[in-house]
């Protein structure tokens, strides 16, 4: 572990009367947790922070942040604590995070506390994303604690239990940076080094190769979240992780209909974290981590040379994954304006995202163009110097296209039905999610685009 400068000691405050809202039998086991689902009271009072799990000591992490764009020297898990590590049977090291079981010593103004609303919603979202095949932090646990939370009315109180590769975050860097602690700083990116990127030690420049490490995993993260139509909506430095994970789930969705321009978070109003925009915001999230390694000596003219790859590896992978997504197997060149002339065609007669994928697939040997207009001559005429089967084809693009995704209604709706005391959407959308890319036809109402008047435009953070 990191030593105190890092954290504050604190103590989850006790739920009145924990009641667990979903428990993830999978990941329990994975993790080596499964027994633990046996007592079902035990496990509401473990995973509400009102028991102590055995052997731990839980902290509250430091970290700074710039939040869209202004730098805040002090944020820290305000509603978080990290209860400790867990290493599983194939040495794989994990965080386990409780996030709103009370106040911090970084809770400035705020109780610590979260209502049901976002920890479902997390649970849910952060969960589709692994099944999706997208580098996340999970969902271990969603536990109702029995209190009220007052927000703009009084709501139920409930706890998130998080497992992340770590919670090491840009903003953790930038909040040593800021005091000019160097030796703290230096700490820091050893520990990252060694707990994410060990091959670095075996560079010249280690710290230049923790940044190409860290730079190559936000390209990847960011091609996936853009080949998933995924807006993160607060992509802050204090959100941008260490590890490369989709971390902080506040206002996220997954896009209904395609816009390059969509945003859902309420307090994004300059559209700053616009769909279209997430791969040069996270270019500029990384330039902050850059800043901070100036401070160990790191060659700014390398960090430089390093950064300005970023687009080109973006692309690639973006490419890559659409290229897949269209049944065009290896990317060639052209295939980039093929995909901007479908994303237009989307774009410009508001489709769904994710549904005409599935749709374009039932389309590799249809002989007129009536759907998707010139495109689809373009397409079908690349297609056809594959020397594959249509059939072929469109199971391919069925494995990477999924039919279900996290419909924003359909999360509402699974919030406002638990908040009257009924699990079952949040149940079944789990259940359909964790199998994204098949067929259910029992559950083929949750693969459906709303309609107009279904459709959620505004989505709201965490708090
Ligand atoms: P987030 O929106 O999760 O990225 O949080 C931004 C910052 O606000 C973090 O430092 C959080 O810990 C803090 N924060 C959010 N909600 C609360 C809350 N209810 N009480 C205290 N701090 C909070
Ligand atoms: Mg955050």
């Amino acid at each position: 572990g990191l030593p105190p400068r890092f954290h504050a000691r604190v103590s989850p405050e006790a739920a009145p009367a924990p009641e667990v809202l979903g428990w993830n039998r999978d990941l329990a086991l994975e993790l080596g947790l499964g027994s633990m689902g046996d007592d079902e009271t035990e496990l509401a009072r473990i995973f509400s922070g009102s028991l102590p799990l055995p052997g731990s000591q839980p902290i509250s992490m430091a970290y700074a942040g710039h939040q869209f764009g202004h730098f805040v020297p002090q944020l820290g898990d305000g509603r978080a604590v990290l209860l400790g590590e867990l290493v599983t049977e194939t040495g794989r090291r994990f965080d386990l995070q409780l996030k709103g079981s009370g106040h911090t010593p970084f809770s400035r103004g705020g109780d610590g506390k979260s209502w049901l609303g976002p920890v479902l919603r997390e649970y849910i979202l952060s969960e589709a994303m692994h099944h999706l095949g997208v580098p996340t932090t999970r969902a271990l646990a969603a536990v109702a604690t029995g209190e009220t939370v007052y927000r703009e009315t009084a709501l139920p109180g409930a706890v998130f239990t998080r497992v992340a590769a770590s919670h090491l975050r840009v903003g953790t860097f930038e909040f040593f940076a800021a005091r000019r602690d160097v030796e703290a700083l230096g700490m820091l990116a050893d520990y990252a080094i060694d707990r994410h990127y060990p091959e670095a030690t075996e560079e010249q420049a280690p710290y230049a190769g923790l940044f190409r490490h860290v730079m190559a995993r936000q390209a990847e993260l960011v091609a996936h979240w853009m080949a998933i139509g995924f807006i993160h909506g607060v992509m802050n430095t204090d959100n941008t992780s260490i590890p490369g994970e989709t971390i902080d789930y506040g206002p996220a969705a997954y896009m209904d209909e395609f816009r390059f321009d969509k945003v859902f978070s309420s307090i994004d109003r300059q559209g700053r974290y616009a769909f279209a925009n997430q791969p040069r915001m996270a270019q500029w999230n990384l330039a902050q981590l850059g800043d901070t390694l100036l401070m160990l000596d790191v060659d700014k003219a390398e960090l430089e040379a390093v950064l300005s790859e970023f687009p080109a590896l973006y692309e690639a992978r973006y490419l890559a994954l659409m290229a897949l997504k269209l049944g065009l197997g290896q990317a060639e060149e052209g295939d980039a304006d093929l995909v901007s002339q479908w994303l237009s065609y989307l774009n410009d007669n508001e489709l769904d995202y994710t549904l005409s994928f599935r749709e374009l697939a039932k389309r590799t040997d249809a002989t007129d163009d009536a759907r998707f207009g010139s495109f689809e001559t373009a397409w079908r005429q690349r297609l056809s110097r594959q020397g594959r089967s249509p059939t072929e084809i469109s199971s391919l693009m069925n494995a990477r296209n999924p039919l279900f995704i996290p419909r924003n209604n359909r999360v509402e709706q699974a919030i406002s039905d638990a908040v009257a005391g009924d699990l079952t959407v949040f149940e079944e959308l789990n259940r359909v999610l964790a199998k994204p890319f098949t067929e259910q036809p029992e559950f083929a109402h949750y693969a459906e685009a709303p309609e107009a008047h279904e459709r959620v435009s505004r989505t709201f953070c965490g708090t």
